[in-house]
């Protein structure tokens, strides 16, 4: 689980994903100026077009990613390598345009018809979105006037489970305890894999699977000797070098 909150924001297109996610970076800029978003997008325009797109969500984030047809681009405003793992995403807020196929999440749907609904629905929405006003008997949806209260909303109920499917926390799946965690049965803490306690190792762009006595031996003796250090703080850690 990564140690902040992160949500998807789901529809189809012309749906309202990116005026929505304008409207949520912009409160965030003028509410909690302090939060650095980080925000991926998955683009099914070319370039350029999905690239103008994009942009219009870069004022208020620290970070955008595109996913493009043609490959990937960061706009950042300060160089930061290229996150290959949202668990590895520099920023305290994590948000997804698209990915309608990960299922560790919540997400927002954005919704044009009610019949959208019948189609989008996966038991783990956090809440709906619509330009315009219309009736889901059963279904609370929220509209332009009131991106505020659904960003309040995502901070305090956004996460982002590991998607290791390993069991470890009592259901087969990821995707059961996100299900379970967004209707208020369960909590993110019950996944078992907290990423701010893992240790990765990257290779190349090849990540290493490591066991957990392995992953705990090799954290042990870089944390003994970092602590025989000056100046050492707490803290994720990073050291690179070529093999
Ligand atoms: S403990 Fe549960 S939520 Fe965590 S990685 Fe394993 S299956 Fe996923």
């Amino acid at each position: 689980m990564i140690p902040f909150p992160a949500v998807a924001v789901v529809g189809y297109k012309k749906s309202g994903k990116t005026l929505l996610l304008e409207g949520i970076l912009e409160t965030l800029h003028r509410d909690s100026p302090h939060l650095r978003p980080h925000v991926i997008k998955h683009s099914q325009e070319p370039l350029p077009s999905g690239m103008e797109d994009t942009m219009r969500l870069f004022p208020h984030a620290s970070t955008v990613e595109g996913l493009f047809r043609e490959g990937s681009a960061l706009l950042t405003h300060k160089l930061l390598p290229l996150p290959t793992y949202p668990e590895e995403v520099e920023g305290d807020l994590l948000l997804l345009e698209g990915f309608k196929e990960v299922f560790r999440l919540p997400r927002i749907l954005c919704l044009r018809s009610p019949q959208e609904w019948e189609e989008l629905s996966t038991g783990l929405e956090l809440a709906c979105f619509s330009l315009s006003p219309m009736e889901i008997p059963g279904v609370t949806l929220f509209g332009p006037q009131e991106i505020p209260e659904l960003t309040a909303r995502l901070l305090t109920s956004g996460f982002l489970l590991p998607g290791f499917d390993c069991g470890g926390c009592g259901k087969k799946s990821c995707r059961a305890l996100a299900r379970e965690i967004v209707a208020g049965k369960a909590s993110p803490k019950e996944c078992v894999n907290d990423s701010s306690q893992e240790i990765s190792v990257q290779v190349g762009n090849q990540r290493l699977s490591l066991n957990g006595f392995t992953g705990n031996a090799l954290r042990n003796v870089i944390s003994a000797y970092l602590k025989t250090l000056k100046g050492t703080g707490d803290g994720p850690v990073t050291i690179r070098f070529r093999l």
